[in-house]
């Protein structure tokens, strides 16, 4: 979706098979491929004992909870952390735990970035899983210890409100979910999703000091920092794209999406429409950009 930023698209998903990544950490993606999600939900196997936790139980997907308990053998699982209720990701916690006693772990429920103006209509409410509810609900930098693991909660909220980095202490591991992926910009969506909580989030993962982070779908980012650099000044460019635009004379956002997404894949339009949006939603609240009442997919917008 950008030509700025070093992406990689190498990567080649073992479906429903466990590959060990790091010392105590395995990964196995869900056959669940799509623009969306790449080539599929990563799920996380965490701990070097035989009580460990799981990241991202993913879909509701009867092969990958098949997948997942036969990757796990005699080992007990203590913990489900969640990193966001979207429906490639946590769905699937309700029956892990259920099988195997574990707590569920999450920033909380499901939940729009504001309240939605009058008379809108969420257009992401199918992507949401609204039955989650975390039997923890972790604060940011929370900590849960594990047998040989522990796991602090970093809120990043943007993609999603309620959406949590992990990171797996004494390691340099982040599990970034997905705020940071390397094959593609995060989606940022209203009303779900919030620009100016996406930038926070990127700020934020810039004070630390994380040495490699595993995503929510893809390989891992090898040099977090730089990587982090290139998406905030993607987003930025990207930014100053809709503000031309606007000059120029768009009004309507199809117009800037047209102009500004001309060679990405069409069936990312309409994401690529709420990610404009998302955009104009910060540009009005910075006094830059005006329109007629709350910003909206409709809205007609003008310099201001
Ligand atoms: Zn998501």
């Amino acid at each position: 979706m950008a030509d700025d930023i070093d992406f990689d698209l190498q990567f080649v998903a073992a479906h429903e098979t466990p590959v060990l990544i790091a010392p105590g950490v395995e990964r196995v993606t869900a056959n669940n491929p799509s623009p969306f999600t790449f080539q599929g939900t990563n799920s996380y196997i965490v701990g070097p004992g035989s009580t460990v936790a799981v990241i991202d139980p993913g879909p509701d997907d009867p092969l990958h909870f098949e997948a997942l308990m036969a990757a796990l053998g005699p080992r007990r699982v203590s913990h489900i952390f969640v990193s966001h209720t979207h429906r490639d990701h946590s769905p699937l916690a309700t029956r892990l735990s259920a099988e195997t006693g574990a707590l569920t772990v999450g920033e909380g429920p499901h939940r729009a970035s504001r309240l939605l103006h009058v008379g809108e209509i969420n257009p992401l409410a199918e992507s949401a899983d609204l039955n989650f509810k975390p039997d923890i609900a972790i604060a940011d930098d929370g900590v849960i210890e594990g047998d040989g693991w522990a796991l602090s909660a970093i809120h990043t909220p943007g993609h999603t409100a309620n959406h949590c980095a992990f990171a797996l202490s004494g390691s340099g591991i982040l599990f970034s979910a997905d705020h940071v992926m390397v094959w593609a910009t995060t989606i940022v969506a209203p009303p779900d999703g919030s620009m100016a909580d996406f930038m926070r989030s990127v700020e934020r993962l810039l004070s630390r000091d994380d040495q490699i982070f595993f995503p929510g779908h893809g390989g891992p980012v090898r040099e977090p920092r730089a990587f982090l650099r290139g998406l905030r000044a993607h987003r930025r460019m990207r930014e100053r794209a809709v503000l031309e635009r606007i000059k120029a004379g768009d009004r309507l956002i199809p117009q800037m999406v047209t102009a500004i997404y001309a060679r990405t894949d069409v069936r990312l339009h309409g994401a690529a429409a709420l990610s404009v949006l998302a955009h104009l939603e910060d540009l009005v609240e910075k006094g830059l950009v005006t329109t007629d009442g709350p910003p909206s997919l409709m809205g007609e917008y003008r310099p201001a």
